[in-house]
């Protein structure tokens, strides 16, 4: 790894985009599309646009009102509770379908927290036989043929954004159709989307292909042409894998005689380094808690955010303009790129304090400065059992009720 180096973000955005475009260099994709700049102040633009009642309608569409918030809450520009209580506030009607869909992210923030690097593993035996083929290139390129799965890889690399419902279903076509490895998915959709998360996404892929879920998801073309208007399917003259019944589908795309068993991936972990001597403190700022508001940021110790290849070497170069644009609203933040423990330890760091996080990486490379954890803001006060956070549906039986008429401190 490069000498680590401190990196002078520039407060104009033109300037700070091409300014991160040279310092990573091999960063892959295009830029960030202008819509998605990062920072807190773009996500709240975007959570005071929400539109709670025609959310609750039309979600499931492509061209739905769905919020975009994810990529905002996913590195902490906003955070749940402020997003759960702007929207209960509003007092809409069907506001549930939203508060619903936010408690989703907790939940798989919890699983995590509960399961640790075991969401990189199938939780459960697949409920059907799945295929572990290596990712394919024509999906790499999105150049598989048919014009709905092109068309969401190409949001997935131009934007980093993918409607949900397209989510499941390219997902759907990797892991049953394609018989790919759902961790090789997993593991690209992370890397390029602007709001890739371990727990929403890995669990996501594992709900797809039944190792965290009971049965697989799958679509077909009547449900996909409905939700999308019509757009991909109008024109194709593709062989469409999806035009079937569930039933038809179901039987050809599925071996449900052997039960496999969960199949484990291997963790790599870092290498252990030597505690420091230094009593010195620091606030260490990851990729989680990028808002100015963060109450950490008022302690009086340095704060430091290092872009760190361990961590940050897979992101997309529009993922990493992202998190530039939320670091240049954090004016106190000195930003690093290179090695953590070789920052910390030049800049005489011994103490870190920081906000929770499962994530296993930024935990090992802290090791070594006996880090505090803050407590990560929850919208469940409520404890949950491990038996009820199997299935969300469990979960939201448990803190649904209180949620719902709460707000959350
Ligand atoms: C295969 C797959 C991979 C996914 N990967 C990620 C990921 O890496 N990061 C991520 O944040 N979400 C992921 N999701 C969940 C979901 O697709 C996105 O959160 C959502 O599409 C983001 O768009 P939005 O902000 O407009 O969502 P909205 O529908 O407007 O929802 C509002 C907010 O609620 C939360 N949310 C909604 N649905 C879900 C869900 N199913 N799971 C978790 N949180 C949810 C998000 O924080 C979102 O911003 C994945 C889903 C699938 C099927």
């Amino acid at each position: 790894m490069k000498p680590a180096q401190k990196l002078i973000i520039p407060s104009d955005r033109g300037e700070r985009w091409h300014y991160i475009k040279r310092m990573f260099s091999s960063a892959q994709g295009p830029d960030l599309d202008f819509n998605w700049a990062g920072g807190r102040s773009n996500g709240l633009k975007k959570l005071h646009s929400i539109d709670v009642a025609t959310y609750a309608r039309n979600r499931n569409f492509l061209n739905g009102a769905v919020t975009h918030l994810s990529p905002y809450i996913r590195h902490g520009c906003i955070t749940l509770p402020e997003a759960f209580n702007y929207v209960k506030k509003q007092n809409a009607p069907l506001a549930d379908r939203l508060l619903m869909q936010l408690a989703w992210r907790e939940y798989w923030q919890q699983v995590w927290f509960a399961q640790g690097d075991a969401i990189f593993s199938e939780l459960e035996p697949a409920k059907v036989v799945l295929g572990y083929q290596p990712m394919a290139d024509d999906i790499l390129k999105g150049k598989t043929g048919l014009p709905c799965m092109d068309a969401f890889i190409a949001d997935l690399i131009k934007t980093g954004y993918v409607h949900n419902h397209a989510r499941m279903w390219l997902a759907s076509y990797i892991v049953h159709h394609r018989k790919i490895d759902w961790r090789a998915g997993a593991d690209w959709f992370e890397a390029h989307l602007l709001d890739g998360d371990f727990a929403s996404n890995h669990l996501s892929w594992q709900w797809v292909a039944s190792t965290f879920s009971s049965k697989p998801y799958f679509t077909n073309k009547e449900s996909l042409s409905r939700f999308t208007g019509e757009q991909y399917c109008a024109g194709c003259l593709a062989q469409c894998p999806f035009n079937a019944s569930y039933e038809v589908l179901s039987s050809k795309l599925f071996d449900q005689s052997i039960s496999p068993a969960a199949k484990q991936y291997v963790i790599t972990h870092l290498p252990k380094k030597a505690v420091s001597t230094s009593t010195a403190m620091a606030v260490f700022v990851h990729d989680e808690m990028l808002s100015a508001a963060n109450p950490l940021l008022e302690k009086p110790f340095p704060k430091i955010f290092v872009f760190d290849p361990q961590i940050h070497g897979t992101w997309s170069l529009n993922r990493l303009q992202f998190v530039a644009d939320c670091l240049s609203e954090m004016k106190d933040v000195e930003v690093w790129l290179g090695d953590t423990y070789e920052v910390l330890l030049n800049r005489g760091v011994g103490r870190v304090i920081t906000l929770e996080t499962p994530h296993r990486r930024i935990r090992e490379l802290l090791e070594p400065f006996v880090p505090k954890y803050e407590p990560v803001a929850k919208l469940a006060k409520v404890e949950v059992s491990a038996q009820r956070l199997k299935r969300f549906s469990r979960y939201w039986e448990k803190v649904g009720p209180h949620l719902l008429h709460s707000i959350v401190a």
